[in-house]
């Protein structure tokens, strides 16, 4: 695999998978600028080689249909302004060749939303996965989406994936393009690496002790992720609505608080799993109650085991809060993921701001810590320490299905894993 710093641009053509999907508001102006922000390295280091670009990314979710209001035309003038250099615009990704050529270096071009097209995310569309035709279907938008990204890929001489959002998903873009350049002519982008050698660093060259913070709502969504990180962590913290299955599935009284019962014999399970594997795994021992899901609650700590009726826990207790600080200042490698509790009221969000200042300075202490999925992302950027962990990753799904040890087709079709 060739390495994005050392390839020089200079006379090609690169087409660059960015993930340019920003929040617009109804006048089509952009609210916030984080990703275009995020793909800006990767795109001037192009530039500045002397290459040309075209650019492509996906915004929203159009389902394979034309839809002006996700038009990446609206957005042309804002990634002039930020690269600095006029950017052309091909309003149909598929009969973008002509605009190609004609690029010289220094040059942009920006293609439409790849989601305009079905064959980029390769779903057949209107066709029910129940009905007998589906697999036909299937295979025929197979063969659609390779003709689609084989189209794609004779636009430039190298491609560059710096989506790491999608890095997931094995689209047109994303994935199969990949297979219509050789190895010494694809290449992650700046973003991407860093996004790749952060979840390494935690996964595959993490210091110990090791600790994964998991939060968050639901333990359904995140089982594969607590499997996974059985066989790699020192200590797991599991606090936020999902710990209270546990507590439940050991006989607790919790009160009106979120938890799944379906998912009780999983949970004891993982404790199990724990015990054997040598896995400290901290579970809460204080919650804040509050008497109804709102920020303006009544509110008292208990012990985790006797939540009143008519109470559900909405937020780390101090107990809790003070053998998870003890935890996560002695670690040398940190992984966060989910909130502690409802941390979007105002009076629920202590729990969660002092993890996230736990980690910032076990962070200045020396530990490699790494944050990631919307949520805890979020979270650190409430409580202004964002600049003080070691990285905030960009890519929720991604990086979750990473942590869960799947491959993401995006870096294996470059990669060649
Ligand atoms: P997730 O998307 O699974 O990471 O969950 C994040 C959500 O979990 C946030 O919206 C939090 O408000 C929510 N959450 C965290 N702790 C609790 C709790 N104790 N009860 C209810 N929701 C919670």
């Amino acid at each position: 695999m060739v390495n994005f710093k050392d390839f020089n641009f200079a006379g090609q053509k690169a087409i660059v998978r960015v993930d340019f999907n920003v929040p617009l508001n109804e006048k089509g102006e952009i609210t916030d600028d984080t990703r275009i922000r995020g793909a800006l390295p990767t795109l001037k280091k192009i530039l500045e080689d002397g290459g040309s670009l075209i650019v492509m990314s996906h915004m929203g979710k159009p389902k394979g249909k034309v839809n002006p209001k996700l038009s990446l035309g609206q957005i042309a003038n804002a990634v002039a302004a930020k690269l600095d250099v006029p950017v052309k615009f091909a309003p149909d990704c598929a009969k973008a060749k002509e605009a190609a050529d004609a690029l010289k270096p220094g040059e942009v071009l920006l293609l439409e939303n790849l989601r305009f097209y079905p064959e980029e995310e390769g779903k057949p569309v209107g066709v029910d996965k129940e009905d007998p035709a589906y697999s036909v279907a299937k295979k025929e938008m197979k063969t659609r989406q390779e003709l689609f990204a084989k189209t794609l890929a004779s636009y430039a001489d190298v491609y560059v994936n710096d989506a790491f959002g999608t890095a997931h998903r094995r689209h047109a873009s994303t994935a199969v393009i990949a297979d219509y350049f050789d190895a010494d002519h694809k290449m992650l982008g700046l973003l991407m690496e860093k996004e790749v050698v952060a979840i390494d660093n935690v996964l595959k060259n993490a210091q110990h002790p090791f600790t994964a913070i998991i939060g968050g709502s639901k333990v359904s969504s995140k089982l594969a992720v607590i499997k996974n990180l059985l066989d790699k962590v020192d200590n797991l913290i599991i606090g936020g609505g999902m710990g209270f299955t546990f507590i439940k599935a050991q006989g607790g009284h919790i009160g009106d608080s979120l938890h799944e019962d379906d998912l009780m014999p999983e949970a004891l399970s993982v404790m199990a799993a724990a015990k054997e594997k040598g896995v400290n795994l901290s579970l809460s021992v204080q919650t804040i109650a509050g008497d109804k899901f709102e920020n303006d609650a009544n509110r008292q700590a208990v012990d985790i085991f006797n939540i009143p009726d008519g109470w559900e826990g909405m937020d780390a207790g101090e107990k809790s809060l003070e053998n998870w600080k003890k935890i996560i200042l002695s670690s040398k490698t940190i992984l966060w993921n989910g909130p502690v509790g409802v941390f979007e009221f105002e009076n629920f969000a202590h729990g969660t701001g002092e993890i996230a200042k736990y980690v910032a300075e076990a962070t200045k202490n020396g530990a490699y810590s790494l944050v990631g999925g919307g949520d805890s992302v979020a979270a650190v950027n409430k409580f202004g320490l964002a600049d003080q962990v070691s990285y905030v990753s960009t890519g929720g799904g991604a990086m979750l299905e990473a942590i869960e040890g799947k491959v993401l087709p995006g870096v294996a079709a470059i990669k060649g894993e």
